[in-house]
């Protein structure tokens, strides 16, 4: 095992892996950016190092600062954590050359599931069923015609390197499609610096369900059945809830079968998530994350496991210890994302929070690096603090998610805690009939 770990992240994600880590033995170095000298990662490691001015691309981004962080501190591993760095393969590459462990899969497998056609098309060979769409990447606006007309429309014209859900365009019909076409390599492009796109059929009442794997070095892949990330605006995901209120739990067993035989036959290694459109009983994949995910905690709560000391011992070379049959499921999970947003506009909110106070009680979890005094810097995402309910049934859970955030005081900055009130109090998501499109409905409907 490790004796020391760096962590190359920041907020709430930066002190979920430091508790992992403190409950393992293993002592914790933070990196932080100047803009985040008083922040609680840097208080709570037993040492820190400041790797950069306030942008992510001079601190949180910057790999020679990190590494020089790393070797100055004799830290063995990195854990990447989300965002950032996470799903970087020459990060995870550099990292391993330099005689240190990257806490995740391999650069190979990040560059692979990274490029999403080259995700789809391993997934499709691997048995994994696809969203209809073209055949890898479209050479010419002719092809994208053709293959619409075959799919049907809508259809959506997505971007090889996308992602927070940027590079992305839907053509309702074909008039539309050269528009899409057009503006979807260009976003691509700029964001991402390759232009080139693929087509999948828009599916107009999906949920977006998503399984999470894990897998040893030693060959043993186990699944802690799905997540329901529906609720999203913009493509970004606001409430995620475990299991999924629409699913069986024979569909659940089949799909964790068909995903953890493919995550095998591939040879992957340490925490992965296979990310699902599900409509008309039938899954499509669109992507997979290679690292652990905002809304692990869910997974976490209804399977009674650590997934970060989990990634730390498969990391480490330790063996997973069980196999499928050993994961049960208890209960159901809710977890809020609170932002600081206005809650109507959306428009960050960052400031110094006057009075912090969070909820508490049985089955109630928060995640947060927030404290009373503390600035919320402008540079960073707007995410602030998860809350976590776990409780016997749905409706206990989403009681518990009401009264837990009724308790939480957040002081002198906005967040997005009214609008998860009324999410929670709606009829429609109370009965769990929701779609990807529901939330963007919910919030233009006046109130
Ligand atoms: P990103 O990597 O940018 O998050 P994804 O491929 O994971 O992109 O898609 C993000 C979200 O976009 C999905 O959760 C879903 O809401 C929507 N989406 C993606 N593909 C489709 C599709 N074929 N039809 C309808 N919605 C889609």
């Amino acid at each position: 095992m490790f004796s020391k770990i760096l962590i190359a992240n920041r907020g709430e994600i930066a002190l979920r892996i430091l508790r992992a880590c403190r409950e393992l033995g293993i002592k914790t170095v933070a990196v932080h950016s100047t803009a985040d000298e008083d922040a609680m990662h840097v208080r709570l490691a037993d040492e820190a190092v400041c790797i950069g001015p306030a942008a992510s691309r001079d601190s949180y981004l910057n790999v020679a600062a990190i590494l020089a962080a790393a070797t100055i501190t004799g830290a063995e591993a990195i854990h990447p954590g989300y965002g950032f760095l996470s799903e970087n393969a020459d990060f995870a590459e550099t990292v391993e050359a330099h005689g240190l462990t990257f806490i995740g899969p391999t650069a190979d497998h990040i560059r692979m599931m990274g490029d999403k056609i080259t995700a789809k098309t391993t997934m499709e060979a691997l048995g994994v069923p696809l969203v209809p769409g073209s055949d890898g990447e479209l050479k010419s606006l002719e092809e994208a015609r053709a293959v619409a007309e075959k799919v049907g429309y809508p259809v959506l014209i997505k971007a090889t390197a996308g992602g927070g859900g940027r590079g992305m365009k839907v053509a309702q019909s074909a008039s539309e499609l050269e528009e899409a076409w057009s503006v979807a390599r260009t976003e691509a492009r700029t964001a991402f610096g390759n232009d080139a796109v693929y087509l999948e059929k828009y599916l107009d009442k999906p949920r977006h369900i998503e399984l999470q794997i894990l897998a040893d070095n030693h060959g043993n892949v186990v699944h802690f059945g799905e997540r329901d990330c529906s609720l999203q605006r913009r493509h970004q995901k606001l409430l995620e809830e475990a299991g999924s209120p629409v699913l069986s739990a024979e569909q659940r067993d089949a799909i964790g079968r068909t995903a953890t035989d493919a995550l095998a036959k591939m040879g992957y290694r340490n925490a992965g998530t296979l990310e699902f459109l599900y409509q008309d009983g039938q899954f499509c994949f669109i992507e997979m994350n290679t690292r652990l995910q905002v809304e692990h905690p869910v997974t976490e709560m209804v399977c009674d496991v650590d997934l970060v000391r989990e990634q730390i011992r498969i990391a480490a070379g330790e063996e997973l210890g069980y196999t499928q049959s050993d994961i049960s499921f208890s209960g159901h999970a809710v977890e809020c994302r609170i932002n600081a947003e206005d809650p109507d506009t959306f428009a960050p909110c960052p400031g110094t929070v006057a009075v912090y106070h969070p909820p508490g009680g049985l089955g109630v979890r928060v995640d947060s690096a927030l404290y009373t005094g503390y600035r919320v810097p402008p540079y960073y995402d707007s995410m602030i603090a998860k809350v976590i309910v776990h409780a016997p049934t749905r409706a206990q859970a989403i009681a518990r998610m009401h009264r837990a955030l009724d308790e939480f005081v957040v002081e002198g900055i906005k967040t997005v805690i009214p609008l998860h009130r009324r999410i929670l109090a709606d009829p429609e998501f109370q009965k769990g009939e929701y779609t990807i499109h529901w939330l963007e409905q919910f919030t233009s409907r006046p109130h």
